[in-house]
């Protein structure tokens, strides 16, 4: 076993840091004896430095599945700055001529990134399977998971990569610790009985938790311009909605005095970087956002997180709220309630897996289904199903098994937002 005395001093020469953070040298020393770890970790922990310990320690090349194109940018610049120069990102953003060129220097890297959609390409999985891996790190590994807020289809295939790598030490990160989540990360990744959990608190005692009912829409926008002209920025609102999210936007942009703007999947690629990074760089107040903000995004003084529409579930809703407070300074958790959101929600759920008649025609057409799966969410998930060899039937049992659960998860945050007791309690 690594001494302590070594794991400090390697952490100062490597990431010049004195002190590890709860949780980062239990889940370096785990992988350094060769055991594969789930570590839950809230955000801001430094869950990458645990992994870019163990690349840089052992020298042996680190293998990383990241979600976004943007987190996995900024993990890649980060390791850079401090002098790493075998670090490579393969995504779908490179040129034909320069993925062939990394691939074929595949072995000179010690860091390698890799979205999740590269893993259809045989090319890109031939390649890994030849190097000589130390270890594997699936980032936001709760994507995994249809339980989880942010659930990739792509990210199904990552059990398969690992038995195609043989088994390697494997990491999986995430800040999302429910015990369902967790249970579907570990059986698709096929990491066995012998993997460790390693989890922090998800209790946030700054965060104050709190739901309001008002009677209508009218009165909800009342009450949140209230609040937003009363409560410290910055702050966050999470919307059900696309178009909701940019028309309250545009009200409360009109109604306070604080700089709002809005982000959401609608827009493009580049707008949405640019508002994220004048959030964190203060020169925005206030985000109204959909689900498709937050994640791996570390602002630490956000002072409350509004939810204008019901939670989708409560995994994402401790997800989004978690996102309040990070400086450990009072923030709130507000859920505007009011009895019509419930039927939006239910739509919502239902609407974005593909019913067995629109399975069929799916099914029967298969041009049809190439062209909706790039404009349409469900016929998406059923081409990409399509595409991992899932039978129509299969798609169907699943479909069907998620729209209950869906419908389950929908009673549970009902059930938070109708509570008489303590809140956190319920949590
Ligand atoms: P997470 O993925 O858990 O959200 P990151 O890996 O993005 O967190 O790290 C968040 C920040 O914490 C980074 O700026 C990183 O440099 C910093 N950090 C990581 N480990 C330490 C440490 N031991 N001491 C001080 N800062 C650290
Ligand atoms: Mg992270």
């Amino acid at each position: 076993m690594v001494s302590e005395k070594e794991l400090y001093a390697h952490l100062k020469q490597e990431f010049g840091f004195t002190r590890f953070k709860a949780g980062q040298k239990q889940v370096i020393q785990r992988l350094l004896a060769g055991g594969s770890t789930v570590a839950i970790l809230p955000t801001g922990t430094g869950k990458s430095l645990c992994y870019q310990f163990v690349g840089t320690y052992t020298n042996q090349t680190v293998l990383i599945i990241s979600p976004l194109l943007s987190l996995m940018q900024d993990q890649v610049e980060q390791l850079r700055l401090k002098g790493e120069k075998r670090v490579v990102a393969l995504n779908s953003n490179l040129s034909y001529a320069a993925k062939k060129q990394i691939l074929a220097n595949l072995h000179q890297y010690l860091f390698i990134y890799l979205a999740p959609e590269m893993l259809n390409n045989p090319v890109v999985l031939a390649a890994l399977t030849d190097i000589d891996l130390g270890l594997l790190v699936v980032d936001e590994a709760h994507c995994i998971s249809a339980w989880g807020p942010d659930f990739r289809p792509d990210y199904l295939q990552l059990g398969k990569l690992r038995q195609k790598l043989g088994f390697p030490v494997t990491l999986a990160l995430t800040a999302t610790a429910t015990k369902r989540v967790t249970s579907d990360m570990m059986r698709s990744l096929k990491l066995g009985r012998k993997v460790k959990v390693i989890r922090n608190s998800v209790d946030r005692p700054n965060i104050f938790l709190a739901v309001e009912k008002s009677a209508d829409t009218q009165e909800k926008n009342q009450r949140l311009i209230q609040l937003i002209r009363s409560l410290p920025a910055p702050g966050l609102i999470y919307f059900s909605s696309k178009k909701q999210c940019d028309q309250i936007c545009a009200l409360l942009n009109a109604k306070s005095k604080l700089t709002v703007a809005s982000y959401h999947a609608g827009l493009p690629a580049g707008d949405r970087y640019a508002v994220q990074q004048q959030f964190l760089g203060g020169q925005i107040d206030l985000i109204c956002a959909t689900s498709a903000f937050g994640m791996g995004i570390n602002k630490p003084d956000i002072r409350y997180v509004i939810h204008y529409h019901l939670p989708e579930n409560l995994e994402s809703y401790l997800q989004e709220i978690g996102r309040a407070g990070r400086d450990g300074q009072q923030s709130l958790a507000l859920i505007l309630y009011s009895e019509q959101d419930r039927g939006l929600q239910q739509h919502l759920a239902l609407s974005a897996l593909p019913t067995n008649a629109e399975l069929e025609i799916l099914q029967n057409s298969p041009q049809l289904l190439e062209k909706s799966s790039q404009e349409n969410q469900s016929a998406q998930l059923v081409w990409r199903y399509m595409q991992m060899g899932v039978s129509f039937p299969q798609m169907s049992a699943v479909f069907s098994q998620r729209r209950t659960e869906k419908l389950q998860a929908l009673q549970q945050i009902l059930a938070y937002v109708n509570t008489q007791g303590c809140r956190r309690k319920f949590i």
